[in-house]
């Protein structure tokens, strides 16, 4: 299938190539001792993860232990209420842990048993990762060290407490702001001192190469079962696709499933408080070239051309920058990138509750508001959305701020 003159047929293939690149996007700026870390992840990557015993080791791991696949749900009610299109979810709040990350988890945690690894090492925000990743190492039994800031600890009570009944050791970082940034530093120079017994688990399609393919790679799964199920269930594609984008590792899993397809595919960024920077997290839609942990992609820059305070209702989604893959696609014209601001977010978070009976993420309520939209402007036709979590972490939070609508 061409897109605006891109063949998409042998498009795997050729994205990333041999040293991470989608187009100009990707690569791995890093130390050298980095690299090799980074290289013996790569080398192990290709090898392992084309094995029929770690294939079937993953399947049997995301049937028995994930619960997947999840399934497809038609948003009758919704849809009745927006005209002519049908709205349908791909349900990754029903995968274990509520949300799309384990898989890219349980994927790197697998990797890192097979290449003899003791402990896996990650950073996180939120939590979201955190917990995670320390599912995953509970699973297989394996040490897992999280990097955080202070200040997240603080905020992020619930997340942290999870972790450690999970057995992971969290680790807090004090220097600096005491936020992700930091937590991002200081995960990566444990990694360099203990890459031997050890490998670093990234939280998204981000960070230098191997990792926005690997990640891409283990979500895949999401889009290839939505693909198949929707066909089941409606006898053709989607019109078209939407899901959220904060790094991008949910958005890319789903969408590589559609790439090669007549369907139109939307990226969904936080417009947060607005178009101001610093009010928001539209690092697609607004942002430059730019070099950040370890890979080139859009990003968001300050007056010095250091990354730009960025700002969000959803936490998952307030990172500066997205995975190089995004910039690419957005470059070629295959994915919009549009933004949807915190209100309307929260809208969508209460139609889709109180319509449907499921409580999105607001990360995921950003979709779901996009594709509301989107619906009214089609007209007739299919929408199906990747709904990356359930609300269930976002609900205090909501009811404090906002109140019931
Ligand atoms: C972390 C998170 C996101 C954002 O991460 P991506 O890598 O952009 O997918 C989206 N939704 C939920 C529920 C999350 O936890």
């Amino acid at each position: 299938m061409i897109h605006n003159g891109m063949e998409f047929d042998t498009y795997f293939k050729n994205y990333p190539d041999k040293d991470g690149f989608f187009g100009k996007y990707g690569g791995a700026y890093i130390t050298e001792e980095l690299k090799a870390a980074m290289d013996e992840i790569t080398e192990a990557y290709f090898t392992i993860c084309k094995s029929a015993k770690f294939i079937s080791e993953l399947r049997r791991i995301r049937k028995e232990f994930q619960g997947r696949p999840t399934p497809i749900s038609h948003l009758e009610r919704l849809s009745g209420k927006l005209g002519n299109v049908q709205l349908y979810v791909k349900r990754e709040d029903l995968n274990h842990t509520g949300a799309h990350k384990l898989n890219h988890c349980m994927g790197e945690a697998l990797l890192a048993k097979y290449m003899g690894k003791k402990k896996v090492i990650a950073e996180t925000g939120a939590g979201q990762h955190g917990v995670a990743l320390a599912t995953a190492a509970a699973y297989f039994g394996l040490e897992c060290d999280i990097y955080m800031g202070s200040v997240d600890i603080k905020k992020q009570a619930p997340n942290v407490a999870r972790m450690k009944i999970l057995g992971a050791n969290v680790v807090e970082v004090t220097h600096g702001l005491a936020t992700l940034k930091e937590a991002v530093d200081a995960a990566f120079a444990a990694y360099a001192r203990e890459y031997k017994d050890s490998i670093y688990c990234i939280g998204s399609v981000l960070g230098p190469h191997p990792f926005p393919m690997m990640v891409r790679d283990f979500q895949s799964v999401v889009g290839i079962e939505a693909r198949e199920q929707f066909i089941e269930m409606t006898g053709e594609l989607p019109d078209a696709i939407v899901a959220c984008v904060g790094g991008g590792s949910n958005a890319m899993g789903f969408f590589s499933g559609f790439l090669n397809d007549p369907v139109d595919i939307y990226g969904v960024e936080p417009l947060g408080r607005g178009a101001t920077l610093g009010d928001h997290a539209a690092s697609l839609k607004y942002g430059e070239e730019g070099i950040m942990h370890g890979f080139n992609s859009l990003m968001l820059k300050d007056e010095n051309g250091e990354p730009a305070p960025v700002y969000s209702v959803a936490s998952g989604l307030d990172y500066p920058s997205s995975g190089p893959e995004h910039a690419f696609l957005h470059d070629l014209g295959r994915v919009t990138y549009d933004v949807i601001d915190d209100e309307d977010t929260i809208d969508a978070f209460f139609a889709l509750s109180k319509t449907e009976g499921i409580i999105p993420a607001i990360e995921s309520s950003h979709a779901v508001a996009y594709a509301i939209k989107l619906a009214q402007k089609m007209g007739r036709g299919s929408i199906l959305i990747n709904l990356s979590g359930r609300g269930d972490k976002d609900m205090d939070f909501i009811i404090e701020k906002y109140g019931i609508r």
